[in-house]
């Protein structure tokens, strides 16, 4: 029998009672429908790189979503719409895009996964996220069994969230269109936009570089922070960032010494009425003290909280990172448990020394954090 333990990159959970591996699309959603007729219990799976699970046995239905395949939808000259099913590993599409003579996606190199889980939590990286580029998805809605496209500006693309990671709608993500922008003869890279990737090109925010040359860095910033799954790295053994960088007050952000990294958040821009008779569209209110939000690096936070990198409670199989404290590893034979309670003692230890309660980003299922 399966397990989660050898179906996620953090190597823990318990073993699947009733595993569905799917690699066409059609045999998917016949698949699908057929379980949701007999049973509420049940997951979808992808690679399992953001999924941390508990070590009893999953009695629910996971289905395991392998299926493969890119089309080109439509080619405007300015514009290219791709096509990919749920299942296709991530960076290979990447890298096929850029290959094609695409930009867009290139910022997003190297992170793990599979396309459909790409819609989960919006991933991101170095400035950009799939929000930019996604036009729609393919989806199969829980419970009806309705096939339906869901338009990008349905899906409550946030930080690292979506419509699908609330729960707000809930089904099987079969496939995801993108918008790319053909390179012309130079083969530049979309703006830079991360100071991090930028400095690291020796360039600055919103130049281009070498479409290859930006994969290639991203790839080789990546590696050297353990976010590139890789045999040679016992730090990718994990489900890469454990915490969700916290959003809080300007208030907030500015008791923290200076060089504590934050990034102001750009307000949600306030819907605009417009009057019909023509007369001037009135000025928004002004913003209100506690309205101004700032990011700050949850990273900062647990180091700053007295946790270094490479630490671990005693006779655990978890530890931080080595490479970068907002990764838990799983350093040889962790359960889930190992995960959970470190992932425990991070909260509260930075809760007690800022205030501030992290909040994981990986999905969670049977442990409590
Ligand atoms: C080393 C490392 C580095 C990482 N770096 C980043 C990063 O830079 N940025 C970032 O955003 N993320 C990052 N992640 C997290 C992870 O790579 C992404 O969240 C990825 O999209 C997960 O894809 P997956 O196929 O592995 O999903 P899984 O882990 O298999 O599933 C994740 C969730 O999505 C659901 N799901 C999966 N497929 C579907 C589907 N087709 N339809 C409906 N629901 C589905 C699952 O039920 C589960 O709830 C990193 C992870 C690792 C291990």
């Amino acid at each position: 029998m399966t397990s989660f333990a050898e179906l996620t990159t953090m190597r823990v959970g318990g073993v699947i009672e009733n595993y569905h591996p799917f690699t066409s699309t059609k045999a998917l959603v016949a698949g699908a429908k057929k379980i949701w007729a007999a049973s509420d219990d049940w997951m979808a799976l992808g690679s399992g790189s953001n999924l941390v699970v508990g070590d009893q046995p999953y009695v629910g239905d996971v289905l395991h979503i392998k299926t493969r395949g890119v089309t080109v939808k439509k080619a405007t000259g300015k514009k290219v719409e791709i096509h990919a099913e749920a299942g296709e590993d991530w960076d290979n599409f990447v890298a096929h895009t850029i290959a094609q003579g695409v930009r867009g996606l290139e910022a997003l190199s190297g992170i793990p996964g599979t396309v459909g889980a790409c819609v989960i939590q919006n991933i991101g990286a170095y400035g950009s996220d799939v929000s930019e580029t996604i036009v729609s998805i393919d989806f199969l809605e829980y419970p009806s069994g309705n096939r339906r496209t869901v338009m990008a500006d349905e899906l409550a693309l946030g930080l690292r969230t979506s419509a699908l990671k609330t729960g707000d709608l809930r089904g099987i993500v079969l496939g995801v269109t993108f918008s790319l922008e053909p390179v012309d003869q130079s083969r530049e890279s979309s703006p830079l936009a991360s100071e991090q990737l930028a400095t690291a090109l020796g360039l600055s925010l919103g130049d281009r570089a070498p479409i290859d040359v930006a994969r290639d860095t991203v790839l080789r910033v990546r590696a050297s922070k353990g976010m590139v799954l890789s045999p040679d790295d016992p730090d990718s053994v994990s489900s890469g960032s454990f915490f969700l960088n916290p959003i809080v007050p300007e208030r907030v952000a500015v008791s923290f010494s200076p060089e504590a990294p934050r990034w102001l958040m750009e307000p949600e821009p306030e819907a605009v009425v417009v009057p019909l008779d023509g007369s001037d569209v009135p000025a928004p209110p002004p913003m209100a003290e506690g309205d101004v939000m700032v990011k700050l690096s949850a990273a900062w936070l647990i180091e700053y909280s007295g946790l270094h990198k490479g630490f671990s409670l005693p006779g655990s199989g978890a530890a931080l990172s080595s490479k970068h404290a907002l990764a838990i590893v799983n350093t040889g034979g962790a359960s889930g448990e190992d995960v959970a309670e470190l992932a425990r003692y991070i909260v509260t230890t930075v809760g007690n020394a800022t205030g501030i309660y992290l909040v994981p980003e990986p999905n969670i299922v049977g442990l409590e954090i």
